[in-house]
């Protein structure tokens, strides 16, 4: 199969770039390097069947690329210090990026479309755990809202090419993922609950702690991403992709300073505007519909992230 996955040398497209290249697929990514890194995908480098291409969603002459089996449009800031810092590009990217991607799939005549949305469609939620039916509870003038919104607008976008043009659309909502090739300084609480513990720095809470995560190890959400491109007759479907594993971050605090023996102290401090209080993914639809159900346990998927922070960064 061929397959273009854009954002492919960040933290899940380098993940799904390597599942194809595994496979025996021909894979074309397109990255412009804001937020990934060329490291993520340095054992690909040399492939005949991998192709890196640097370049911008935004700008990028698409009439170079043949025709795909699956598009995987993963390019975005995704971290909140990332989509704060880049909140222009993170909208130009999911809005207008959006738009030319599903106008090349339609002119390309390229088989499926996969959009790589977000839990944060949801805000705030007034509606725990999150169905796929939940409107949301989003500050649409907030700081969050580059993001956020631009999620929103991609999903509006997708679900427009399916209904005008019946392009063969799919939707993941993907909840809180993490594992290796996370970056060390982008500000996730994983990474930097791990980083913080490796190297005996205070552990920042953000907040009083009480607020919730369900977190999904890479392996798992990279498969479901594969099951939603490839099971046919779903065209048009929107599917929650995360584990319902709900965790307080104090609680992940705590098991993960266990977990690395550390001894750094807990250190309490402000926390954004709009931060959700809680979160945690309805995934009956991705059961149903996908035959999906994370397989990674919190504790053996920190076990592996911790594992590769100590080895890379330590
Ligand atoms: P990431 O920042 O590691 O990867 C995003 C990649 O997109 C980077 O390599 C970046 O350089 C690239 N990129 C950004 N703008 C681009 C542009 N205009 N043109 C070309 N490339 C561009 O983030 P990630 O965690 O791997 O997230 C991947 C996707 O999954 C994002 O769309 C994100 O919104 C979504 N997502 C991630 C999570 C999560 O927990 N990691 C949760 C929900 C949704
Ligand atoms: N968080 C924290 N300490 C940190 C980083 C994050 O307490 O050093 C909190 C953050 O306020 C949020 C949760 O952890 O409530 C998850 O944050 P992250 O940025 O990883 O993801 P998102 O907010 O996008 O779900």
């Amino acid at each position: 199969m061929k397959i273009l996955i854009t954002g492919g040398a960040g933290f899940i497209g380098s993940h799904l770039s390597h599942f194809h290249i595994d496979k025996g697929d021909t894979v074309y990514i397109i990255d412009n390097l804001i937020t990934g890194s060329k490291d993520n995908i340095q054992d690909l480098l040399h492939k005949s069947s991998f192709h890196f291409v640097e370049e911008d969603v935004t700008t990028i002459d698409f009439s170079v690329f043949p025709t795909f089996d699956i598009v995987y449009h993963l390019a975005s800031p995704a971290s909140p210090i990332q989509y704060k810092k880049y909140p222009i590009v993170t909208l130009m990217t999911n809005g207008y990026g959006t738009f030319r991607l599903l106008e090349f799939v339609q002119r390309s005549e390229s088989k499926a479309f996969v959009m790589a949305s977000t839990s944060e469609v949801y805000g705030d939620p007034l509606v725990h755990p999150q169905v796929e039916e939940y409107f949301g509870n989003v500050n649409s003038v907030g700081p969050r809202a580059c993001y956020d919104e631009g999620k929103r607008y991609a999903e509006a976008m997708t679900m427009t090419f399916f209904r005008s043009y019946g392009i063969n659309t799919r939707i993941a909502r993907i909840f809180n993922t993490y594992g290796p090739n996370m970056e060390k300084n982008d500000g996730r609480v994983v990474s930097n609950f791990i980083m913080q513990s490796l190297t005996g720095k205070p552990i920042t809470i953000y907040g009083d702690g009480k607020q919730t995560r369900s977190f999904c190890y890479v392996s798992d959400l990279v498969r479901g991403l594969n099951l939603l491109a490839t099971t046919p007759a779903i065209e048009g479907s929107i599917i929650n992709l995360g584990n319902p594993d709900e965790r307080s971050m104090t609680e992940l605090a705590s098991i993960i300073k266990d977990m690395t023996g550390s001894e750094s102290v807990i250190k309490y401090e402000a926390i954004d505007a709009d931060d959700p209080r809680k979160r945690k993914p309805d995934i009956t639809k991705a059961k149903k519909m996908l035959d999906w159900n994370p397989k990674i346990s919190l504790d053996l998927g920190l076990d592996q992230t911790i594992s590769y922070f100590r080895k890379k960064f330590i």
